[in-house]
């Protein structure tokens, strides 16, 4: 199995990577952004639980995404591999998927961080905001708390993937097309 995750600060592209990722090398997309996003609107118990998390740019309790994410695991048991988007977004969660995936002996192969420029990050967010209805990415204040929450509670699980290996840099600005044809080179080496 070819397990994947796409790291990387909010806005850094990681949405619209893992469509063209998943399209080149067939492996389901889980999202735990759109995930939540999803509850959300079924309004279902777990997305108005969320809900208040999200508006304010917080993270939802580990526990909540964790049992989230093992559902749509075991629910894909036929998959030839995931790409992880927005988790694991916490070392406790990070752990957490390791468990998960040790028990179908098939662990993450490789975790693809994209790098972009804080100025970068927003002036994308804004821009997102004005047609994605995400009203997350509306307010310049929400994205900047989205950021800290990044750097201080996300950013260390860089080192969780750092010390078994598996972390790879990539160079997140640039074109679409340029961004992709770095990841799929890195995705490339780790499959051959
Ligand atoms: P972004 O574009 O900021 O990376 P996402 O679409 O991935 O945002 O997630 C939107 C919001 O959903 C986050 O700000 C957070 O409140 C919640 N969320 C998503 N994934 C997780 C996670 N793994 N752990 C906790 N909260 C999460």
């Amino acid at each position: 199995m070819l397990n994947i995750v796409l790291f990387g600060p909010p806005g850094a592209g990681k949405g619209t990577q893992a469509t063209k990722i998943i399209e080149k090398y067939q492996l389901v997309h889980l999202s735990t952004g759109d995930i939540l996003r999803a509850e959300l609107a079924a309004k279902t118990a777990l997305g108005q639980e969320a809900k208040k998390y999200m508006d304010k740019g917080e993270l939802v309790p580990d526990k909540v995404v964790i049992d989230m994410i093992g559902l749509k695991i075991d629910k894909n048991h036929d998959a030839s591999g995931f790409i992880f988007d927005g988790f694991p977004r916490t070392t406790a969660q990070a752990e957490a998927l390791d468990i998960l995936l040790n028990k179908k002996r098939a662990p993450i192969s490789i975790m693809l961080s994209l790098e972009v420029e804080k100025e970068e990050l927003i002036k994308r967010l804004l821009g997102r905001g004005k047609v994605s209805g995400r009203s997350d990415d509306r307010d310049v204040s929400v994205i900047e708390n989205r950021i800290r929450v990044y750097n201080n509670e996300t950013a260390p699980v860089k080192g969780f993937y750092e010390k078994q290996g598996k972390y790879r840099a990539v160079d997140g600005m640039g074109t679409i097309e340029e961004i992709f044809e770095r990841l799929c080179k890195v995705i490339d080496q780790v499959r051959n």
